[in-house]
């Protein structure tokens, strides 16, 4: 007989299994076309590229952030020992001798790519919060929230540059008093193996509030097991992502699933201002 009841997986080897399953930094070979660049300074170091020392690299090498949909090259030609050295670090991590246009379209495809909700609704404000995030190196972190409210945090090298991973375990210290979980036995799934796996223990019940310190952080968070959003609690939204500005834009319809506060403006404190309200709200009760 078969026993088909599932163990469900706890959180530290779910995000454990996560991590294992992260892709691999594209390591791109030149495509035929690419020779049209040689002679062009690499735009890192500014040597200029040869037949043989010509290399694809992405503009964003996280998944989660790579958008196809803008009609955006997503590529660029640069040298093969440039390529190596930058590994899974964003643009911003680097220092490019010859930026051309590549840090603008870095910008495009990440404002463009799979980004968590804002709390904005309107489209000016969720385009200035987008470019506020996309503003700094981006990392992917694996996490997944527990039943009591903790939470379960996780990277590995794969999850991109350490300058941009460093400043977010500081930010999670300083904030949260988060607990290095031990390491475990090496997960193996296929070839894919998470031995240089990094988990943080969120203590309950901060573990949401972590997660939107990450996401406000610039963190793309994939979720190690699938999420249900809660209607009662925005907050709980944190894996699902919207695809596209046009998404964005339209999350209303989204938000009578999840209920995403509007901030309140923030009211100038000079008397006269005050005056003046009060003076409005005295208006309006007559
Ligand atoms: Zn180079």
């Amino acid at each position: 007989m078969i026993d088909h009841a599932v163990t469900p997986l706890d959180d530290v080897t779910a995000v454990r299994f996560a991590l294992a399953t992260l892709p691999d930094v594209p390591r791109l070979k030149p495509a035929a076309d690419a020779t049209r660049f040689v002679g062009h300074a690499c735009p890192m170091c500014g040597v200029a590229l040869t037949a043989t020392s010509i290399r694809w690299a992405w503009v964003v090498p996280l998944v989660h952030a790579a958008a196809r949909a803008t009609g955006q090259a997503d590529r660029f030609a640069c040298c093969a020992d440039c390529a190596v050295k930058r590994g899974a670090a964003d643009l911003l991590e680097c220092s490019l001798k010859h930026t051309g246009d590549l840090l603008e379209r870095r910008r495009v495809l990440l404002q463009a790519g799979a980004h968590h909700p804002t709390r904005w609704r309107d489209r000016p404000r969720i385009t200035a919060a987008l470019a506020a995030r996309v503003d700094q190196p981006r990392v992917t972190l694996v996490a997944a929230v527990s039943l009591d409210g903790g939470a379960v945090v996780g990277w590995s090298e794969r999850s991109g540059g350490a300058m941009a991973l460093g400043a977010l375990v500081h930010r999670l210290r300083s904030a949260y008093r988060i607990e290095r979980i031990a390491d475990g036995d090496p997960v193996m799934i296929g070839r894919a193996r998470a031995d240089d796996a990094v988990l943080y223990r969120v203590p309950a019940p901060l573990g949401l509030d972590a997660l939107w310190t990450l996401i406000d952080a610039g963190a793309l968070l994939r979720p190690a097991v699938s999420v249900v959003p809660q209607a009662d609690d925005w907050r709980t939204s944190w894996a699902v992502l919207w695809h596209s500005m046009r998404q964005h834009r339209d999350r209303l319809d989204m938000a009578t699933l999840f209920p995403v506060p509007v901030p309140t403006p923030a009211y100038s404190d000079k008397p006269s201002a005050m005056r003046m309200r009060a003076a409005r709200a005295a208006d309006a009760v007559r």
